[in-house]
């Protein structure tokens, strides 16, 4: 049996293909009369799910992002909690951290409080910019110009 996916040729046995792990594959070989077709899917995602097919054990690639295996995993009505402990720890990390980044952005709080421009930080840096003229600091004509504009 030949498939091609994402441009790439897999070839396997009908026997090892019809007794997999995954039944929506196993359906797929079924309903394939010439025993020859194309499916498109990422390859990179796909050759994961073929070898939990045919092995029982299912892995995501480091270099596919976890939205697109989730969405394959969604494709192929395989359950997540069939992953590995070491990459459901990836997947899950994923949605949490972009689950977070939703709550910071709606909060505007994306950038830690210190980093924020906000009307008390532009107070506080005036301050010290006058604490810094005040003890004869920054002689720089920075401090000068700041010094000149202050006093108008
Ligand atoms: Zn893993």
């Amino acid at each position: 049996m030949t498939v091609f996916v994402g441009g790439q040729k897999y070839c396997f046995s009908l026997e090892d293909i019809s007794k997999g792990h995954c039944d929506k594959m196993r359906e797929w070989v079924r309903d394939q009369p010439n025993q020859r077709f194309t499916i498109n899917r990422s390859k990179l995602a796909f050759e994961a799910i073929l070898d939990f097919h045919l092995t029982g054990v299912l892995h995501m690639p480091l270099s596919v992002c976890p939205e697109l295996f989730k969405e394959e995993l969604d494709y192929w009505e395989i359950s997540h909690k069939k992953l590995e402990l070491c990459c459901l720890t990836r997947l899950s990390s994923y949605f949490r951290d972009k689950s977070l980044l939703k709550d910071y952005k709606t909060s505007g709080l994306c950038l830690p409080e210190k980093y924020k421009s906000s009307p008390k930080s532009s107070v506080t840096k005036c301050l010290r910019k006058l604490w810094d003229i005040l003890n004869c600091r920054g002689n720089s004509l920075e401090t000068r110009v700041s010094c000149v504009s202050f006093l108008q």
